[in-house]
């Protein structure tokens, strides 16, 4: 090996680039499918006005449930925003292996741009409709979630039309017992809970319950105040709390009365934790850490970030400073953001380790 070379095996491997948007003075191809689809998909009409950057992201590999992420989609934060001085309001990530290959269709690139581009929506204001708009008068946008999140082997045995029905009859009756029980209690409680309870909150037997929704607020461990303004306001479960992040985009706070900005990163340093004590409740999120072809120390590492960390709405997740137990992705360390429960890699100049003994799992 040359010196050169031997430099050259050193240096760190960065993941990310940027797509041009024109080479040799032609549109690149992830930039004219998503252009053409915004002008001829009609429900993409809202993003004629959403500034998106397209970036190559390398490396993703299929996890140990054989789930491949090709493509992601993500807000830009306040702090992204302000560095690149408004220039994008979200970045599209793709994956850039997957595009180089020959054997990856146009359509199937399309498919998957269209995917991307169905997550991002207009937040709305309530009262008035419109979308709404910072205080710098930037549009705010909102990333939801799929609806469908299904097994190919129920699709196999009940074909697609049976098993989105499930979900519309399930929500339909959901919302008919709601109604009654609403009306019910209407009459008897002028103080009713902002969240309306689908289920029995689960019993306290100290079991997990086998779907994060259904974790109590008792059990993340909020401290004692929180708890009581969440419960207050009839956040019973992680499932509510989840929703209503979900539903409300960066404003979810608002909608909690006496949470206050401090209760708003208490709750979020919290969440980060929890999920972290609890990689088995997150999407995808646990695989590596227990990989056994993985060479890593499956664990946990305690560290302190190097600045402030947010989360995909732009709330600060972790403060710098504030010691945190990270999980472990061979050496990498990384965190579960508490919005979209999606992994947050740390890179080796954001944190310290502030413990060199890895914790022991809590769980
Ligand atoms: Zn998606």
């Amino acid at each position: 090996m040359s010196p050169a070379d031997a430099l050259e095996e050193r240096r760190k491997k960065t993941t990310l680039r940027k797509v041009p948007r024109k080479h040799a003075g032609k549109i690149t191809q992830p930039y004219a499918i998503m252009e053409r689809l915004i002008k001829e998909v009609e429900e993409f009409a809202p993003l004629k006005m959403a500034k998106i950057i397209i970036v190559w992201k390398s490396g993703w590999k299929p996890t140990k449930d054989d789930i491949l992420r090709h493509a992601q989609i993500r807000k830009l934060t306040e702090l992204e925003r302000e560095i690149w001085g408004d220039e994008y309001d979200l970045c599209m990530l793709l994956h850039r292996e997957l595009w180089q290959s020959s054997r990856f269709s146009e359509e199937e690139r399309e498919i998957d741009i269209h995917h991307e581009m169905l997550h991002p929506v207009p937040e709305v204001d309530d009262k008035t409709g419109d979308q709404k708009m910072d205080d710098r008068g930037r549009l705010c946008w909102r990333l939801r979630n799929h609806p469908i999140q299904r097994f190919p082997e129920e699709i196999d045995r009940y074909g697609l039309d049976k098993i989105i029905h499930v979900d519309e009859t399930a929500k339909s009756a959901v919302n008919d017992e709601l109604s009654q029980e609403e009306a019910k209690a209407e009459e008897n409680d002028e103080k009713r809970p902002l969240l309306r309870q689908g289920a029995e909150t689960p019993g306290s037997n100290g079991e997990w319950p086998a779907d994060f929704r259904d974790v109590t607020i008792e059990q993340v461990q909020f401290s004692p105040k929180l708890t009581k303004v969440f419960l207050k306001a009839g956040v019973k479960t992680l499932g509510n709390l989840v929703d209503l992040q979900k539903d409300h985009g960066d404003w979810w706070s608002k909608k909690i009365k006496g949470l206050g900005d401090k209760g708003v990163e208490d709750a979020s340093a919290r969440l980060v934790a929890f999920w972290a004590e609890h990689p088995e409740y997150c999407d995808g999120a646990t695989q590596d850490a227990t990989a056994p072809d993985s060479e890593a120390t499956p664990g946990r590492m305690l560290i302190t970030l190097k600045a402030d960390l947010y989360d995909c709405n732009g709330d600060p997740m972790v403060r710098r400073g504030e010691p945190i137990s990270a999980l472990v992705d061979g050496d990498r360390p990384y965190l579960i953001d508490p919005v979209d429960r999606e992994r947050v890699y740390l890179a080796a100049e954001d944190y310290e380790v502030a413990a060199a003994a890895p914790e022991p799992a809590t769980a």
